[in-house]
């Protein structure tokens, strides 16, 4: 008989920490009649301009409607060029292309898996608009001379936070230090609406665009148009977006937000006993420490990267093995100027950036969900010894 596995019911990875206060918000959205953009979404978008410290924040239905909004509203188009990490997810490098534009990647440091912002300068052409940093699993990136170049060139700095709602970077909160920042609410990140983003900025003028863009290019507060406000006109001032929250969102969003602190504090727990059962083994390396000071890693993924060579293993075998053990795991990422359409128009192949490569081999991330309970961690850690072991 094969040994038994270390658990019987799987153990979904990213899975989301949904408790009663929102469940309760949702059913009382559901029974307001008001589903769509209205006081929830208000009330959210302030809960969270308050959290971050900024001037304004925007809700959208997604991180990547985000995203394209920011890149539209800061007007790039056919033609520019956006420098971005090849380390990161499709949206970040899809956005760049709906708006007509180019994706440069520069290659990442292999320990903080963050753009290298001493290639940055090197990528910079009389085309160049904008720079998209993403903060890698939760790790700010080096802010400080990513803002210095952007602003020796006059380049937008656009912050991928999806993975970095409670990141700081050397005193500020992210979110208040680029340009446009935005946000993600998806099932696995770590504030959830199912769907949903936000965009911040502190710029009044741009927040107000985005705004406008983000229902359908229609004059402020249309969603006003059919409250007890009565009829108000209204104008088609864009070609806009259907790229607005709904209140059934928000009123996941508020409780979520209300924990963030509360989540990570658990996260911390989970990556610390992750930290402490790995640090020894010579076929793992673990998420590097550096970090400046007055910053904060936001502990979105644990991710480890394996010894491929030592172990006689590649990553998706042992990602099969987890799943063998009934542990899920993800991969974050494979590099995006290896898939199929970016390979294609923009002519990469595999050597263009060995970083990222290198990285995109090795690593997995192991669940941090605050759901989790200690034991269900506990699971995964004996999972991967067995894993390693069974080589
Ligand atoms: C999840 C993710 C996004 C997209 O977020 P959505 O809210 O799903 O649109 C963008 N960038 C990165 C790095 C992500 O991980």
């Amino acid at each position: 008989m094969p040994p038994p596995k270390v658990r019987d019911k799987f153990l979904v990875f990213g899975s989301p920490a949904i408790e009663e206060p929102e469940i309760r918000e949702v059913v009382d959205t559901l029974r307001s009649g008001w589903l769509g953009t209205g006081p929830k979404v208000r009330r959210f978008e302030e809960a969270f301009r308050e959290y971050v410290g900024c001037g304004q924040a925007i809700a959208m239905n997604s991180c990547t409607a985000g995203l394209h909004l920011a890149l539209d509203v800061l007007g790039i188009r056919p033609g520019d060029e956006v420098i971005t990490t090849p380390l990161t997810f499709a949206a970040t490098g899809n956005v760049i292309i709906h708006r007509g534009a180019r994706p440069v990647f520069v290659d990442v440091e292999r320990d903080t898996m963050n753009i290298d912002p001493a290639e940055i300068e090197g990528a910079i052409t009389e085309r160049t608009r904008a720079i998209i940093p993403v903060h890698m699993a939760g790790r700010p990136c080096e802010m400080d001379r990513i803002v210095e170049v952007a602003e020796a060139h006059g380049l937008y700095v656009i912050e991928d936070a999806a993975h970095a709602i409670e990141a700081w970077y050397k005193g500020k909160k992210i979110g208040n230090v680029g340009h446009v920042t935005a946000f993600s609410f998806y099932v696995t990140k770590n504030v959830c609406t199912g769907e949903g983003g936000m965009l911040t900025t502190n710029n009044d003028v741009w927040a107000d665009e985005i705004r406008i863009k983000s229902l359908h290019g229609v004059s402020k507060d249309a969603w006003k148009r059919y409250s007890t406000e009565g009829f108000q006109p209204y104008e088609v001032l864009y070609p806009g977006y259907k790229y607005n929250m709904m209140d059934i969102q928000a009123a996941l969003g508020i409780h979520q937000l209300s924990r963030v602190e509360q989540n990570l504090g658990i996260r911390e727990q989970y990556w610390e006993m992750y930290d402490r059962a790995f640090g020894d083994i010579s076929e793992i390396t673990t998420p590097s420490k550096r970090l400046p000071p007055g910053s904060r890693h936001a502990r979105h993924l644990y991710t480890i990267l394996l010894d491929i060579d030592r172990l006689g293993m590649t990553r998706n075998q042992f990602v099969e093995a987890m799943k063998n053990e009934k542990i899920g795991t993800g991969v974050h990422f494979i590099p995006l100027h290896l898939h199929k359409y970016y390979r294609e128009i923009l002519g990469h192949r595999k050597g263009d950036f060995p970083n990222a490569e290198w990285i995109g081999e090795r690593t997995v991330s192991l669940s941090l969900s605050p759901k989790l309970t200690v034991n269900d961690v506990s699971d995964v850690i004996s999972a991967v010894s067995r894993v390693l072991h069974s080589t």
